[in-house]
């Protein structure tokens, strides 16, 4: 992707990378961590990412995506055990690394989780967040700080389509944690003159997206429905509209906001919304497949309370930095129902129904 060749030079050089530029991302083994990985690499970075620990040592992304594996083999993606709720282990992580960029993307990320678990994903979300500012301030203030936010934080929103302006008002733990979050990331850029910025990241997908994600379940359900392996989908709504991007358009946005001369906080979005059902309709007729003949819905993934409609508008992104998102709404839900299905039917496997 483009926006490495605008960052060479910029911000501090880690001295333990010898001279090459060093990014730090929490989150790595995420779908963005992976996809960001690949980019930083890409372009030269050495990339050091903060994995916790785990009693099963599975990373799934790390593990199987060549040019991650790859790097890790040749010693330019290195990975630092260090936890969100353990600040010992991020000011010793910041202090070693002293990266040019840092990209934090981890935390409590799933809305429904985060009901049930409030006090985990304030944490991580939260007081993580918190932890790793000051880490920073105290350890390598020249390092810049990217903070994944998220459309969560205006709740039911005052305004259609959400700008940088529109009012924050969360309507769950999840939210309510990035609304701290994002917070303290301002008073931090503000107080401390830290090179700190915010991305306001509508929803993205992609083939690695985590698979208790609806998208991910929608695109993996009629695949596996397609080839027979499962005859229903459970779904809790069908109405909420939402503003889907492709995750690695949302991930170039991340550098790019970091590359720009001043510090601040941008809207990344496609700017159109779809329903649950229109994700779900396309994805079935992607397999040649009527959504309502497989899809039902069932209370026990049902949200306490749920946001109608988010739709974003990245003209500050557009006008400043030049980011626009490439891959679109039917594109991308084919690409994640064809990853499926070539997980499904492997390399010599039946050929997918014609595309509708
Ligand atoms: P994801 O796939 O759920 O990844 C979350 C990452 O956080 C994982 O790497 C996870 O590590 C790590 N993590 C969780 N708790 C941690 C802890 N206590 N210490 C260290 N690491 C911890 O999320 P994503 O979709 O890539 O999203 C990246 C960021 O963007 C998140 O902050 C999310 O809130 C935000 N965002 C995402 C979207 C979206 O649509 N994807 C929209 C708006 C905002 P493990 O592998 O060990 O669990």
């Amino acid at each position: 992707m483009g926006a490495g060749a605008g960052l060479v030079g910029r911000g501090a050089v880690s001295a333990a990378a010898g001279g090459r530029r060093s990014a730090l991302i929490t989150g790595i083994t995420g779908q963005d961590g992976s996809y960001l990985a690949e980019s930083l690499l890409a372009d030269g970075w050495e990339v050091h990412g903060l994995v916790r620990q785990a009693s099963v040592m599975a990373r799934t992304r790390l593990d199987t995506l060549p040019a991650l594996v790859e790097a890790r083999q040749a010693g330019r993606l290195k990975l630092h055990y260090a936890d969100l709720c353990d600040s010992s282990s991020l000011h010793a992580l910041v202090r070693a690394i002293e990266p040019a960029e840092l990209y934090h993307l981890a935390g409590q990320s799933h809305i429904k989780v985060s009901f049930e678990l409030p006090e985990y994903t304030a944490e991580t979300t939260g007081l993580g967040t918190l932890r790793l500012l000051e880490a920073v301030r105290q350890n390598a203030p020249a390092t810049r700080f990217f903070l994944a936010a998220t459309s969560e934080i205006f709740g039911e929103p005052a305004e259609c389509p959400q700008t940088e302006a529109t009012p924050l008002a969360p309507i769950n733990p999840y939210a309510a944690a990035k609304v701290y979050a994002l917070n303290l990331l301002r008073v931090y850029r503000r107080a401390y003159g830290l090179f700190a910025c915010a991305g306001i990241l509508f929803n993205h997908e992609s083939a690695r997206r985590g698979e208790n994600y609806v998208t991910r379940k929608i695109a993996r359900g009629a695949a596996r429905i397609s080839r027979g392996l499962q005859r229903e989908l459970h779904l809790g709504t069908l109405s909420p509209r939402r503003d889907w991007s492709y995750a690695p358009d949302i991930v170039a946005g991340m550098r790019t906001i970091l590359g720009a001369a001043e510090p601040s906080d941008y809207v990344l979005a496609s700017g159109e919304s779809h329903s649950v059902e229109e994700f779900c309709a396309r994805a079935f007729s992607c397999v040649g497949l009527d959504f309502r003949d497989h899809v039902v819905l069932d209370p026990e993934y049902a949200r306490p309370v749920d946001i109608t409609e988010t739709r974003g508008d990245a003209g500050k992104a557009a006008r400043e930095l030049g980011w626009r998102p490439k891959v679109r709404f039917e594109e991308l839900v084919r690409l994640m129902v064809d990853a499926e299905l070539a997980e499904l039917d492997g390399p010599d496997g039946a050929p997918c129904p014609p595309r509708s």
